[in-house]
């Protein structure tokens, strides 16, 4: 069998932020097990670089620890390898220290790439020190993590910084979301399929649930997390882009601009959302357990842990069909998935069996990868017709086994930036047009300082996103069901 593991061209891969927790926790360990299953080529090097005064060695160090926590099951020997490709230079993003040292070190003749782990305040900063150093070369590219702003005119400002010195095609904004498998086989499902596309409509699709699902809490992030809320933290990036993909029209090719276009043209489309359908939760304190106030430290947080909600896509294709999205931290479950309700059949010639259920498609996004269609068949034996409804399942791990071991969403990230293919990344306008739509919601509430209701520890939520569906006549797929 030919290899699947493309060796990507000899890079610098400059890392800001290079010693705290996203990059010791996902990137640096990501960015090994590319290593190891070969695709990093001899000539790729990984400049880590903070304010921290550490050397190669110290930083290599701190690397060795952290692969210890966060890529258990790694070979001695394949790290002391990988090591040998990852250097350090203290730089102080917004100071004069380090610029010239870091210059020194980089190389003309390979792909350049900055990725920029550090919060976003410093985004703009280190985009013009990267331009004034001409360390900026027309080929390279600068990567930001989440949060991409905080509102519309703060992604204004940002994108205003970046594209001051870069180009949008050097541009990659992540979300991590994008990189995962099944997100991705998605878009394989719907069209490399010619089974769902001609169904993928109003006339056949009742509404569609996608539900992201966590069981942790603000965990050490709070200050952050209590400024931000589950809206901004989550439904404006994670769930639009879910929802993108579900709902976009075909694109005339998979290319980036191809299928950005497409996105964006989905959340312009995406309809104001009344405040009846919001509902907007926080998680209490209870059994000795603290709640999400004490998590923050702020009893009068008025922030939500959870939030459902329902929108409508304002285009022919899906006219009238709810979409509901909800997420939510200290939940029943940790799951992510995509649930498309298909219309019940119109007609039964089934009697005295009671209601006929549509289909349901499942896509997983966490945990267990996969896609489950619900259908409904005979119950099997004699004695009467009667009708249950069963799950075609197909998990990727059962069905593909080793091939299933897919790459964490932020190793198939980075070396795409790598490649230069920016098709799984956020474009400014697609990061501005979500904000636009999510901006009035929030004014919404705070204008009328709504405050969350609280929700029970490992539940499903508040009572009033159960309401919001009820009164449509519809259930919530069950969380951990
Ligand atoms: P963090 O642990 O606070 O790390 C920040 C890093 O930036 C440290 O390496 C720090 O090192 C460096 N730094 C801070 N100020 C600097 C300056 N003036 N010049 C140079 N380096 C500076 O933050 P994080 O959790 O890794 O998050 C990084 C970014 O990723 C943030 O935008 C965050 O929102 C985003 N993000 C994080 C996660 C996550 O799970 N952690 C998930 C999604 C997105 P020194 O103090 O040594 O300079």
């Amino acid at each position: 069998m030919v290899s699947r593991v493309i060796p990507v061209e000899p890079f610098d891969l400059v890392l800001f932020g290079a010693t705290g927790d996203l990059a010791q926790r996902k990137i640096l360990p990501g960015l090994y097990h590319r290593f190891e299953v070969g695709q990093m080529p001899d000539g790729a090097r990984i400049i880590g670089t903070a304010r921290s005064d550490i050397d190669n060695d110290g930083f290599r160090d701190q690397v060795r620890k952290s692969m210890e926590q966060f890529a258990p099951g790694f070979s001695r020997e394949t790290l002391d390898r990988f090591l040998a490709h990852v250097e350090y230079v203290p730089v102080d993003a917004l100071g004069e220290a380090g610029w010239s040292d870091l210059k020194e070190r980089m190389r003309e003749d390979v792909v350049r790439a900055f990725y920029l782990s550090v919060g976003p305040s410093l985004f703009s900063g280190i985009a013009q020190r990267l331009h004034d150093a001409g360390l900026a070369t027309p080929d390279s590219r600068i990567v930001v993590e989440k949060p991409f702003g905080h509102d519309l005119a703060s992604a204004k400002a940002l994108n205003e910084g970046l594209r001051a010195c870069f180009e949008e095609h050097q541009i990659y904004r992540i979300d991590h979301y994008l990189g995962k498998e099944t997100v991705q086989n998605l878009m394989a499902l719907r069209f490399a399929n010619s089974l769902f596309e001609p169904l993928w409509n109003s006339t056949h699709i009742d509404h569609v649930q996608i539900t992201v699902a966590e069981t942790v809490s603000v965990e050490g992030r709070g200050a952050y997390y209590d400024q931000s809320g589950a809206m901004r933290d989550m439904v404006q990036n994670h769930l639009v882009q879910l929802l993108c993909l579900t709902a976009m029209e075909p694109p005339s090719k998979f290319s980036p601009n191809a299928v950005r276009d497409e996105k964006v043209k989905v959340i312009e489309a995406l309809e104001p959302v009344a405040q009846s359908d919001i509902a907007r939760g926080q998680y209490r304190a209870e059994k000795g357990e603290d709640g999400y106030v004490d998590h923050v430290g702020n009893p009068a947080s008025r922030t939500e842990s959870f939030i459902a909600l329902k929108v409508h896509i304002g285009n022919w294709r899906w006219a009238g069909v709810p979409f509901y999205l909800r997420t939510g931290k200290r939940l029943r479950a940790r799951e992510s998935e995509i649930a498309v309700f298909f219309r019940d059949p119109p007609h039964t010639i089934f009697p005295n069996v009671g209601p006929l259920h549509g289909n349901v498609l499942v896509i997983r996004l966490q945990p267990d990868e996969g896609i489950t269609l619900r259908t409904t068949i005979k119950d099997p034996g004699p004695g009467g017709f009667r009708l249950s409804d069963v799950a075609l399942d197909m998990s990727f791990a059962d069905a593909l086994g080793a091939e299933a071991q897919a790459p964490d969403a932020y190793e198939r990230l980075i070396m795409d930036v790598i490649r230069g293919d920016q098709t799984l990344f956020m474009r400014g306008d697609e990061a501005e047009a979500a904000w636009a739509w999510v901006d009035p919601i929030i004014q919404g509430w705070e204008q009328r300082g709504d405050r969350p209701s609280r929700y029970d520890q490992g539940s499903s939520g508040p009572e009033e996103a159960l309401m919001l569906m009820h009164r449509d006549g519809r259930r919530w797929r069950q969380i951990g069901g």
